[in-house]
């Protein structure tokens, strides 16, 4: 929404300084932002009859709205609970009607006047003596006692199609609950109403029946239907979506507008050489997406692609034969992993599949000895490092590199859009390869990756044995404990996985260590057991991989942090304590530690729902319940399925897709109306209309666009530099 100017808070009738505060707390700074307050939900009040229509009324499970004047209260008491109990008896010209109110009788006692003219809303029930009533009726004063006429402009809570505002604690403290908003929203839209200007134009609103800007704002706050409370939404849902495209579109075309510099040659020895060496056939997938990527090496412009695909679906060595080519052809490679214990496991695995090649593969992580360090960074200095691998120090430290040219990032959704902006700007417009193991809805990559364009690993290698899952309360652990002894003793290894919540880390560490003790002295006594967690020092973590990589270490008792890319085929059981603490995803990548050779493999997870018992307090009794009925969803989730597309279909469901991608950091506006799931149709044709809009008029330089862009600069100004117009 575009306002020709933006009218400040303080304009409003109803708004002064303390309200002010509060609304600029929420984001709300004047009135176009709280025009852009939408609802969160509307109550039917539209239908108006009179009392003694309300016998007709009573089936129906809708609630009516009448208007009548307060006649007589009275006080009573339930004979069952002896408790005080609010009854109001109001008239209009067709007969008497009762109210009542089981609670709130002392704020209520004093609330009518006898005389006075309400509206009253509720869907009407009997009585004993089977005559109509209304129990817990919403109200709208309309006159108070020292006026005269009614007025009708009151009528904000019932009567018609009313806006449900979402509130808090502190912004009730100044009268703005859902009531209070309903008060201002409706001055701001009475008297500011002409300063709502068209953000889209007029082709791609009249090419899609959408209704114009004014009129969406209106009904979405105060419709006189759903019909047009209908139409507003979708105008709406399609104006943010459009947006949310357009910027994606300007930030593709952005990355395309400078071409790379360079040719490749994609005839590479290297990848010839290292494809013989493998003890494995690749699987299509792999070799489908390896030619995706080859297409994208062809072309004048640097590669932006995403590469999905499950865990265990061999996604390092498609994105290391790739990147043989960009060495081949004398560029640096720098392959980001999220943590160091991942970047370790890919350093090891990559100077493994490349040690009979000439090529120079280096590691950069935090913990290194400076010696070691300032060789490396010489090495990448000087060009003779050919591939660099690091966490996201590789890009937030000054590491200068002589020619890099592709850039791998494992495990996007730890990198938000803004550092892969970042990596982008240290290179000569390198290539970039994002690798997933988080499957994401068709849509929603759309979306999310907009500007990327995306292939999919979609099977696992033929000789892969499904993983076996079971669900275990506490009880039952000694029977687990017994499984994992068996398993052992016929060569195999497992790891036990504990949860650690980053609130109180140094608590949760000490129930991990004290945990570990636990286990090596009272259970596992004859056999040897690791502990591994992020508070280690990277040398120490190394050693207790190697040593469980080895085979030294029999069970690996752990944090979350092998909960990536660890690949140790041998330990094929996965114990994971607490399960119910852990998020859908998190699990699934656990699990994926397993399943990684020929062995059938085994994931057990341990139950202990009375943990959410335990952590109550301050929390309100649904949102337990809720929390709980979420972590059992998620644990059957975890017995009924592998496959990873339907768990993120879940996870998304459960945990809604902001805080499933948390957009703060993946650079994606926040929402306010659509819905990435539930609106894919519109996303679609915003998406189309977006992009086509950018391919005729890249600059938006057309009379007939210019609102668009208006719009555009004012909304993403903070985010402007990643997708310019130019
Ligand atoms: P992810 O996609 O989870 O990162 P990895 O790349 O770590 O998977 O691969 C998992 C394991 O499977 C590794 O040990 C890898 O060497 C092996 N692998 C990769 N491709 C194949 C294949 N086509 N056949 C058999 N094993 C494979
Ligand atoms: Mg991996």
């Amino acid at each position: 929404m575009t306002l020709n100017s933006q009218p400040s808070l303080q304009y409003i009738k109803g708004v002064g300084p303390k309200r002010a505060e509060a609304l600029a707390n929420l984001g709300i700074h004047n009135i176009k932002d709280l025009f852009s307050y939408f609802p969160r939900g509307y109550l039917d009040r539209s239908q108006i009859v009179r009392i003694a229509d309300l016998k007709n009324y009573l089936e129906s499970g809708e609630p009516v709205t009448i208007f009548a004047e307060v006649y007589r209260q009275e006080a009573r008491r339930t004979r069952r609970s002896n408790k005080l109990i609010f009854m109001l008896t109001v008239k209009d010209e067709s007969g008497f009607l009762t109210c009542v109110w089981f609670e709130g009788f002392y704020w209520l006692k004093d609330a009518f006047e006898v005389g006075e003219l309400l509206a009253l809303s509720s869907i009407p029930t009997l009585d004993k003596l089977n005559r109509p009533q209304f129990v817990h009726p919403q109200f709208d004063r309309l006159k108070s006692v020292e006026e005269d006429e009614p007025d009708w402009g009151k009528l904000f809570n019932t009567g018609g199609i009313i806006p449900k505002y979402r509130s808090s604690a502190e912004l009730e403290k100044v009268g703005l609950d859902s009531r209070g908003f309903r008060r201002i929203i409706r001055n701001a839209v009475d008297h500011h109403f002409s300063a709502i200007e068209e953000t889209i134009s007029h082709e791609i609103l009249q090419r899609h029946s959408l209704c114009d800007e004014p009129s969406a704002i209106h009904s979405i706050h105060f419709p006189a239907s759903f019909q047009e409370l209908e139409a507003a939404q979708r105008r709406l849902k399609f104006e943010e979506l459009f947006f949310l495209q357009l910027m994606l579109a300007l930030r593709k075309r952005g990355a395309q507008q400078q071409l790379r510099g360079l040719t490749y040659n994609t005839e590479s020895k290297l990848v010839h050489q290292l494809v013989s060496t493998l003890e494995f056939e690749l699987t299509p997938a792999q070799k489908r997406v390896m030619q995706e990527i080859i297409k994208d090496l062809l072309s004048p412009y640097p590669m932006n692609r995403l590469m999905q695909g499950d865990v265990g679906s061999g996604k390092t060595i498609v994105a290391l034969c790739t990147a043989l080519i960009a060495v081949e052809n004398g560029l640096q490679v720098a392959f980001m992993a999220p943590t160091e214990i991942l970047a370790g496991q890919h350093y090891q695995t990559l100077k493994y599949f490349l040690k009979n090649l000439p090529v120079n593969v280096r590691m950069l992580i935090g913990g290194q000895r400076k010696v070691l360090r300032e060789d490396v960074m010489e090495d990448i200095r000087s060009g003779s490092a050919n591939i660099v691998i690091g966490t996201h120090a590789l890009v937030e430290e000054k590491v200068e590199f002589a020619k890099l040219g592709f850039v791998i990032v494992d495990e996007q959704h730890r990198f938000g859009v803004m550092q892969r902006a970042a990596l982008r700007g240290k290179g000569i417009n390198p290539d970039v390869l994002v690798m997933t193991a988080t499957p994401i809805p068709r849509t929603l990559a759309m979306t999310l990756y907009g500007d990327l364009e995306i292939s999919i690993i979609d099977e696992l290698p033929a000789n892969r044995k499904s993983i076996r899952t079971a669900l275990r309360t506490e009880s039952q652990k000694h029977k687990v404990y017994q499984f994992v002894k068996d398993e052992i003793d016929r060569g195999r290894q497992a790891y036990i996985v504990f949860p650690l919540i980053e609130e109180s880390e140094k608590i949760d560490l000490k129930a991990a260590t004290k945990e570990y003790e636990h286990l090596q002295n009272n259970i596992f006594q004859n056999y040897r057991l690791g502990l591994l967690h992020g508070r280690l020092k990277p040398e120490k973590k190394d050693e207790v991989m190697q040593k469980f990589k080895a085979g030294e270490i029999q069970i690996l008792v752990s944090t979350t942090i092998i909960e990536v890319g660890i690949d140790i085929p041998n330990a094929i059981i996965m114990i994971i304590e607490n399960a119910e603490r852990f998020g859908l995803s998190q699990l699934h990548q656990l699990r994926g530690r397993v399943g990684r050779g020929a062995d059938q493999s085994y994931c057990i997870l341990i139950a202990n729902y009375s943990w959410y018992d335990a952590h109550s307090k301050g929390i309100e009794a649904t949102e337990l319940r809720d929390e709980k009925e979420h972590a059992r969803t998620r644990l059957e989730t975890m017995v009924q399925t592998t496959d990873g597309f339907k768990i993120a279909e879940v996870d998304l469901k459960l945990r809604g897709p902001g805080e499933f991608f948390g957009t703060q950091q993946s650079g994606v506006p926040a929402l306010r109306i659509a819905n990435l799931i539930d609106d894919a149709d519109l996303l679609a044709l915003a998406r189309t209309e977006a992009f086509d809009l950018i391919k005729n008029d890249p600059h938006l330089r057309q009379k007939s666009n210019e609102c668009i862009r208006k719009h555009y600069e004012e909304e993403f100004r903070e985010i402007l530099e990643l997708g310019n117009i130019g």
